[in-house]
């Protein structure tokens, strides 16, 4: 069975308040793209494709995966204007550089505290489910809003889960997925849909269950300053 990881680092940051983009942030004397990028080549996973902004792609090659000498990087490539835009150029490089994959993990480039662990929890439900995602049930509870700010429903917080990346699936399943959103795409945003994570496309074009595997309450995204801290903190 062969595994790509889709990495993606094409966020504009704009919550972090730097002018530096959180994935080249150091920790350590590192940038966290170089944990998250260790920990998926020393796992099982066979190839990583990079999404970096478009015009990073050289700074990319020579900055993290030269300099730390990775292995595994297939290819750089552009991302795109949000999230699934660049998650598509991603699985488009998987065709064309990976064409015989057989499952792909798709994981936030600001997300370094992903383990081999939890690629290897991930990848043992992908193999029985074509579609999980990882993730923890919540520990606050959650109140969905209605349009004036005012609280509406309390879901029952013991079926709540925050989900995290990595999210994996079967390569021609989540392809096919993503080949719908891009020519729906503008039904979507005339009906107000945002598409925030990769199970939210199986869940939308696919009748497939997304099964939930555990991560880890340490997987959390760097996206605000605040969130460097607690990194530190966990080196
Ligand atoms: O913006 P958000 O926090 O959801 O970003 C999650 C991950 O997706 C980050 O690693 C970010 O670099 C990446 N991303 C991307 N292309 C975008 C937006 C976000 O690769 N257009």
């Amino acid at each position: 069975m062969k595994t790509t990881a889709i990495v993606l680092a094409a966020g504009q940051g704009k919550r972090m308040e730097s002018k530096v983009a959180k994935q080249y942030l150091l920790l350590k004397g590192k940038p966290v793209l170089y944990y998250t990028l260790k920990a998926f080549e020393d796992s099982l996973i066979d190839s990583i494709i990079l999404v970096t902004k478009e015009g990073e792609e050289e700074y990319c090659r020579k900055e993290i995966i030269e300099a730390y000498g990775f292995q595994k990087v297939a290819a750089i490539v552009p991302g795109g204007r949000e999230r699934y835009h660049s998650v598509f150029q991603g699985l488009k490089a998987v065709s064309q550089y990976m064409p015989e994959c057989d499952y792909v993990f798709i994981h936030d480039g600001a997300r370094p505290f992903v383990t081999n662990e939890m690629i290897v929890r991930v990848y043992e439900e992908v193999k029985r489910f074509k579609a999980c995602v990882a993730g923890m049930p919540v520990k606050d509870t959650i109140k969905i809003a209605d349009a004036d700010g005012y609280a509406d429903t309390t879901p029952e917080r013991s079926r709540v889960w925050a989900v995290q990346t990595p999210q994996a699936f079967s390569f021609s399943f989540i392809m096919k997925a993503y080949e719908q959103l891009i020519e729906k795409e503008d039904d979507l945003r005339k009906k107000g849909i945002v598409i925030t994570d990769d199970a939210m496309v199986a869940e939308t074009f696919t009748r497939e269950k997304v099964k939930l595997v555990e991560g880890s309450y340490r997987n959390i995204k760097i996206t605000t300053p605040e969130d460097l801290r607690i990194a530190e903190a966990f080196l």
